[in-house]
């Protein structure tokens, strides 16, 4: 498993669905490129509005309440910006306006490393389903990634906005059946899960998820922790 690191970014984007996903896919490596000195920013494309059993919460709701704890989750790990592109929850599509979206924010925060979930994955060993709108969010982000953001004739108007093309030259492709990279991760666990602590409306038992963190990153040869990625580097 390669672990040699890249070059710092200078500058690192998230994308995903739902507020709490950059802090459970890939929370200690943003704390770590953070604490390093990327500039790192969040994309979330719904604001988890689905996500309540309360009789008396609504969907208007629980959007701001959950825009709330991603904010204080993102701010916790170092991350100060969080562009919410406000899709309904549970129904998030693979469509040329979301690619227009994607493509339309990477043009302007110019990352060298994208992160995002794995498109391919549509259940894991053990007996969970992957949610659709992480398969979306990681379809249409790489399609954003290569070609669209690169090519200038994709979505004209943007340079006309004064959005120049742009080349992402790495992509970490997070919670991947077949990781060939990873990060170590051991010194900013304890950030990951005070970040998640502040999804408060989504987790009950923080103690138990602390446990559950731990457990999922540790490699018992040398007792550190590790996030695992699928790495592409782009050549084009
Ligand atoms: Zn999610």
């Amino acid at each position: 498993m390669n672990e040699s690191p890249d070059p710092l970014p200078e500058r690192v984007l998230g994308v995903f669905a739902h507020p709490d996903d950059p802090e459970f896919f890939a929370g200690g490596t943003f704390a770590k490129f953070a604490a390093a000195g990327s500039a790192v920013a969040f994309v979330v494309a719904t604001s988890g509005d689905k996500g309540s059993s309360e009789p008396e919460m609504t969907s208007a709701r629980l959007a701001a309440i959950r825009e709330a704890e991603e904010t204080a989750a993102a701010s916790a790990l170092g991350v100060p910006q969080v562009c919410f592109l406000r899709y309904p929850d549970g129904a998030l599509q693979v469509s040329l306006e979301l690619r227009e979206a994607l493509t339309r924010v990477i043009r302007k925060l110019r990352p060298e490393l994208v992160i995002t979930c794995d498109p391919q994955v549509f259940y894991r060993d053990g007996g969970s389903l992957n949610h659709p709108d992480h398969r979306a969010i990681g379809e249409a982000t790489l399609d954003a990634v290569y070609p669209t953001a690169r090519d200038r004739l994709n979505y004209p108007q943007h340079e006309q906005e004064g959005l120049a093309p742009h080349k992402v030259r790495h992509l970490y492709i997070a919670g991947s059946p077949n990781p060939n990279f990873r990060i170590d991760v051991s010194d900013h666990i304890d950030t990951q899960v005070k970040a998640l602590a502040e999804h408060r409306s989504q987790i009950s038992d923080i103690q138990r998820l602390d446990e559950m963190i731990r457990e999922r990153t540790r490699d018992a040869e040398n007792d550190r922790h590790y996030e695992y990625f699928h790495r592409v580097v782009m050549r084009q």
